[in-house]
């Protein structure tokens, strides 16, 4: 979706925090869910929302699309479109083609081999990153933990160290391109002689070429192995929020470096608190006579219980701040707070002296309620009937 502002698809600013991009996109995401919404185009308008979602709860990803317009970095230009009109453009200044000459241009132009520039087939390349999805606990989430995950990776073969050949052996340059992985063919058309380009057949694209194979990972120079990483959750980490690890990913090319691990974190949800970013809600039931008379109650907090003092006259709905009792902040000082809304239940089943002490209390406030024959619900049934 090139050109759409991921920001205003979510309806966000610009300098929207990570909570506040999350909140529009799960109020958007339910709003457009094609489970939910079968409105022609909803489907489409959940796509954006999420793709946009995607980079903008990426700290790195959105880095990038903020600096390049697009969630891949400075690479993503590249390929496409985007890289040929980058070449023709460039036609012109001689220097911004590094001296590359016709084929460059060519290429990048008709999206030859390689989609741009003809990259030297012997540079290290680093290795792919890899994705490894970790489930919290809510608690674990806010406290944090260390831990040891283990995923397969292709790591570097032991026995030739990335080389592919035999050991005592190694690679030569391939005979048919002379290294450069690529072989020109000229043809001859109506409209004049036609140069192209094609990927090497014998060594593809490699520049090499391997006699002796390793006998360990049969000449691609990895070998699959069970990797184990200690990671350190941080404490305060979000659903949804991602970690990198620097080297942990895949085992790059011709001594490239390995790529990194992004752990996604997912954190399951309390069936006590509900959070948002470092701020923690609950919600705590109080009788009508503590929230009359005030009192002093216990509230669980992830830290721990704490006494909260509840004035007398409190009304329901009211919320009260735990300073300090929420989620720590990722990058920042101390905690979240914790709020607490209280509820105030009306008392069911009265008993005979608790309905009298209600009577009393009825009459002391100058009310005609339940002071006749009758309960409550006949009174109400009476005052509907006339
Ligand atoms: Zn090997
Ligand atoms: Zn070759």
């Amino acid at each position: 979706m090139a050109g759409k502002d991921y920001y205003e698809v979510l309806g966000v600013s610009k300098d929207a925090s990570q909570a506040e991009i999350k909140k529009a996109y799960r109020q958007l995401s339910k709003k457009y869910h094609p489970d939910i919404n079968k409105a022609p185009g909803a489907e489409e308008k959940f796509k954006e929302i999420t793709e946009a979602y995607e980079v903008l709860s990426d700290e790195q990803k959105r880095a990038n699309y903020d600096q390049y317009g697009s969630a891949d970095g400075p690479q993503g230009f590249g390929g496409g479109a985007g890289g040929a009109g980058g070449g023709f453009g460039g036609f012109g200044d001689a220097g911004g083609f590094g001296g590359g000459g016709f084929e460059d241009i060519f290429n990048s132009f008709f999206g030859g081999a390689g989609g741009g520039r003809r990259r030297n087939p012997n540079a290290p390349q680093p290795g792919r990153d890899l994705q490894y999805e970790m489930t919290l606990k809510f608690e674990e989430a806010i406290f944090g933990k260390k831990t040891k995950i283990k995923y397969n990776r292709q790591a570097q073969c032991h026995t030739c160290h990335g080389s592919g050949a035999k050991p005592g052996t190694s690679p030569e340059t391939c005979h048919n391109c002379g290294g450069s992985g690529y072989v020109t063919t000229e043809t001859n058309t109506p409209l004049g002689r036609m140069r192209s380009q094609q990927v090497c057949p014998v060594c593809h694209g490699t520049g090499k070429e391997i006699k002796e194979k390793c006998p360990t990972c049969g000449g691609s120079g990895h070998e699959e192995e069970r990797h184990e990483v200690e990671v350190n959750v941080p404490a305060g980490v979000d659903d949804g929020q991602q970690m990198r690890l620097q080297g942990q990913g895949e085992a790059g090319e011709n001594g490239g470096s390995y790529g990194d691990l992004f752990i996604l974190f997912r954190v399951t949800p309390s069936k006590v608190f509900q959070r948002d970013g470092a701020d923690i809600y609950l919600d705590k039931d109080i009788s009508f006579t503590q929230a009359a008379l005030g009192d002093e109650i216990k509230v669980q907090t992830v830290h721990g219980d704490v006494k909260l003092k509840i004035p007398a006259g409190t009304q329901t709905g009211s919320v009260f701040r735990l300073k300090g009792k929420g989620a720590p902040r990722l990058r920042g000082n101390g905690n979240g707070d914790q709020r607490v809304t209280v509820k105030i239940v009306t008392p069911k089943n009265l008993n005979k002296k608790q309905k009298v002490a209600l009577k009393a209390y009825a009459e002391a406030s100058g009310e005609q309620v339940g002071n006749g024959k009758g309960n409550f619900f006949d009174k109400m049934k009476d005052a509907f009937d006339n």
